[in-house]
Formats: structure tokens, sequence, C-alpha cells
């Protein structure tokens, strides 16, 4: 394998980034403009594509951690020599042997099945699923697919304070916003940003990475029901 460091201004991972938000719209637009007999195969296609993506992104960030950790223990190594008194010297096979074990290291912390984990992933169900029978079953399973993602569950829009009732979910950075807010200051300032406290998301945000939250309409609305009974 051949190692190819990234540089400091590498925009790799953002390249990885839009690629896989590009799959996403892709498959946003498939009921949209396929029939439910092509769907099944497309799905498996885009979801592959997506694991190459993600594959791709968790090894240009073990690949870009080992440059890191190379750097230190040649730092140090050097240091070291120095103190000592020693004349330092480090071969290039050394440092290429030294990334390839600490690179071997990075990747096998991953844990198994950690590509289907991915949020990005993990959003890409299958078209109808709500529409089964078995409501309650489907209700659990949303939930848990919403709790993968390892965030509370915010219902609450926080530049208005309500609850949403037509969530928009940024692509970018997941947030979600109430539809008629965002829109409204999109269009009065087209710098808006994400106005989630904390979001670390820099890009001005346009109608185009805005997608309808349904999952999170659906939660809202099992819990009304939840509550009424
Ligand atoms: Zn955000």
């Amino acid at each position: 394998m051949d190692h190819r460091l990234p540089g400091p201004n590498s925009n790799i991972a953002e390249n990885i980034k839009q690629a896989k938000e590009k799959v996403i719209q892709v498959y946003d637009m498939l009921p949209n403009f396929c029939s439910n007999e092509e769907i099944p195969e497309l799905l498996d296609d885009l979801r592959s594509v997506m694991k190459d993506y993600v594959l791709l992104d968790t090894k240009y960030k073990d690949l870009k951690t080992s440059k890191q950790k190379v750097i230190q223990l040649c730092t140090e190594k050097v240091k070291k020599d120095i103190a000592e008194g020693r004349e330092s010297s480090i071969t290039l096979d050394e440092i290429n042997e030294l990334l390839k074990n600490t690179l071997r290291n990075e990747m096998e912390k991953h844990h198994e099945g950690f590509l289907e984990k991915d949020p990005l992933y993990i959003t890409m169900k299958n078209f109808g699923e709500d529409e089964t029978n078995n409501a309650e079953d489907q209700a659990m399973n949303n939930e848990d697919d919403l709790a993968v993602t390892g965030e509370t569950i915010q219902t609450i829009d926080p530049y208005s304070k309500k609850e949403f009732s037509d969530p928009v979910k940024n692509l970018n950075c997941k947030h979600t916003y109430e539809r008629e807010i965002i829109m409204r200051l999109i269009t009065t300032n087209s710098k808006t940003r994400c106005y989630w406290m904390g979001c670390n998301n820099r890009v001005a945000i346009r109608a185009e990475h805005l997608v309808s939250d349904d999952e999170l309409k659906r939660y809202i609305n099992r819990l009304k029901t939840r509550a009424a009974i």
C-alpha cells in the first residue's frame, strides 16, 4: 500500500464529506425517479458506495492520526539522542516502518460493523418501511435508529423555542430547523449559518442543503400520540 501523506491544507476530508452528501441526495431522489421494482437494487448499490466512502474517510483519518504520532515519536527520539550526546539519525525506512505499524494499530481500533454505524449510512433506510402494519415495532425501531446517532432528540427549534412542526435537516451538519424560519433567514441573508449552539459547520445555508426531517416529524407525532393516551 502506498502511503501518500495528507498535507496540512488537504481538502481530502472535505471532498469525501461532499461525496457522502451527494450519495444522500441521490438516495432522497430515488422514490421520485425510480419504480418500486428498481429501488431495492439501486439502494444496495448506493449503500455500498456509501460504505466505500465511510471506509475512505476512516482510512484518511487514521493516516492523519498516524502521521502526527510518527512525527511525535521521531521528535522525541531526536531530542533523546541529542540530550544523551548521540548523533541522531532516523532513516526513511525506519519512518516508513513506524508509520506502517502505527497505521495498523489505528485501524485495529475500529469496532466491527463500524461502517454500518456511520450516521449518514444509518439514514439510508428502506423506503416505505413505515407503512408496515406492525406500527408499534416500527416505532421502536425508529427510536433506536435515532438513538444510534448518539444525540439527544431535540424537538424544540432553538431559534423560535417552539416545537418543530415542519422540520428540515441540514445535510451538512445534520442540525434541524423549522422550515419557515430557516427559509426566511436564508432569503433575507445569504450568509446565514447554522444557528445551533456549538455547531462548527461554517457553510452558509442554502435551500438545497435542506431536506425534510421526516424521521423527527414521525418521532414528534408519536410522542403526541402517546401523550394523548
Ligand atoms: Zn449545525
